[in-house]
């Protein structure tokens, strides 16, 4: 499932590959992604010249010079750029430019492609509700977000409408690189706690980033990135030893989700 270090990546090989080009035309095989029907949303799209790209929470945006293409690609799919040939098979919307490019959109369940006019972004019902971007985010935003509020910790950070971008491949580690338990209520945190819980969301993020992203999703040239497991810490590592302690590393049950701890690195 794409999350924010995928959708960074994507957003800026989108920048370099269609900034400049001018969408020629638009094909829909699923008009339930997007938020208007197909006819006023290719009306919207083509002519259009590409102007940059940027990602927001999990949403990739695509600018143009009349208003945006945004993609969220829910629980996993594939951007790809096709140059010549046929579509792939599973391509759900396809934005053909004037230059002969191709984008191939699709999706691995639901997701959603939505025009957006211009300046109208912060409006939109679901990207306008997105929080603070987990990599913008400082100690101070943090502790001023979260630090008055009773709940636990973890819930507070995939809580995509205070925080935008952190997802279930990420958090673990998040968690422990910060040293806290995923149950902690927030307001209990320490100056201290919130300087190393915002170190490690930025930490954790980059280095995915700077892997090309994780190794269970693909670029926009159908190239998977290169963070996997053996990068992670103790996410998904049940009775293996904790990096730091050599501790076993714990699934637990954090409410309706799962958590995976140092149970001596991340004590209650
Ligand atoms: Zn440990």
């Amino acid at each position: 499932m794409p999350e924010l270090p995928e959708i960074v990546v994507l957003a800026s090989q989108l920048r370099g590959e269609l900034v400049g080009k001018r969408i020629e035309a638009v094909r829909v095989r699923q008009p339930k992604v997007l938020n208007l029907p197909e006819a006023e949303f290719a009306q919207a799209l083509v002519g259009a010249t590409v102007i940059g790209s940027e990602q927001r929470g999990k949403w990739a945006l695509i600018e143009t010079d009349r208003g945006w293409l945004a993609l969220n690609q829910g629980l996993g799919g594939e951007v790809l750029l096709v140059r010549g040939g046929d579509l792939p098979e599973k391509w759900r919307v396809a934005i053909a430019f004037d230059d002969g490019d191709r984008l191939a959109i699709s999706f691995a369940w639901v997701g959603h492609a939505h025009y957006v006019p211009p300046g109208a972004l912060a409006s939109h019902p679901m990207i306008g509700k997105l929080g603070v971007d987990a990599l913008s985010l400082g100690a101070d935003d943090l502790r001023a977000l979260v630090g008055g509020r009773r709940g636990r910790i973890k819930s507070y950070l995939l809580d995509q409408s205070l925080i935008a971008g952190i997802g279930n491949a990420y958090i673990h580690d998040i968690l422990f690189m910060a040293g806290l338990h995923p149950l902690r209520a927030a307001n209990t945190l320490t100056d201290s706690e919130f300087d190393a819980l915002a170190r490690a969301i930025h930490d954790s993020l980059r280095a995915s980033i700077e892997k090309g992203g994780s190794v269970w999703d693909v670029d926009l040239y159908g190239r998977t990135g290169a963070y996997g497991p053996e990068d992670m810490l103790v996410g998904y590592k049940a009775g293996q030893p904790c990096p730091r302690c050599g501790a076993q590393i714990a699934k637990i049950k954090t409410g309706s989700t799962s958590s995976y701890i140092c149970p001596r690195c991340q004590a209650t």
